[in-house]
């Protein structure tokens, strides 16, 4: 072979093993952006949670005014919930994910006629979001682990924490304290 097309094809085939890299290395981007999908963090807790219980298992699930309140920020009329006005003891829980919310101990009669909590069962059950819906600015409070949205919070409470979280019922299922558990604070 004449030099010149030595050169030529020396250099061709370097080109060519070059272009062979780069085709094969597409497909491997590709294999390892696809495998590394899944095992990327989830944004946040609440969206995780939220795709986990889908609204179609929620409308069967729940009554319509508890879908309502819970999954579309509805506010039930006051005076008519389950519990805006119950005494006994026990703790209100989650009505769509079950998690523990209030406590009766720090529940109070506010004649709003709504359930009111001057405190949450501890800091981390319940979020708050900026609600400046309805020409107020008020916080909006949920369920830190699913997102339901359950009521709104003051800081016109008569206690000590200066708070009022003031529930929907229909956000809540109540369980009153077993009997045994109830004996200290029977009234
Ligand atoms: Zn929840």
């Amino acid at each position: 072979m004449p030099k010149p097309f030595q050169k030529l094809f020396s250099v061709n085939s370097a080109f060519s093993v070059a272009k062979m890299i780069v085709i094969l290395s597409i497909p491997l981007c590709l294999l390892v952006y696809a495998l590394a999908m899944p095992s990327r963090p989830v944004m946040t807790n609440k969206i995780e949670n939220k795709t986990e219980k889908p609204n179609d298992d929620l409308r069967t699930r729940l009554t319509p005014e508890q879908f309502y309140v819970t999954q579309e920020k509805g506010t039930e009329r006051a005076f008519t919930g389950k519990y805006w006005n119950t005494k006994d003891a026990g703790k209100y829980y989650c009505v769509v994910c079950g998690a523990e919310l209030f406590s009766s101990d720090s529940k109070f009669d506010s004649g709003c006629g709504w359930p009111s909590f001057d405190k949450a069962a501890s800091e981390k059950v319940v979020d708050t979001n900026v609600d400046s819906t309805h020409g107020m600015v008020r916080d909006e409070i949920i369920c830190h682990k699913c997102g339901a949205h359950l009521g709104h919070v003051f800081n016109d409470g008569p206690t000590a924490t200066g708070l009022r979280y003031c529930v929907n019922s229909a956000s809540l299922d109540f369980k009153s304290k077993p009997d045994t558990e109830n004996k200290s604070d029977k009234k």
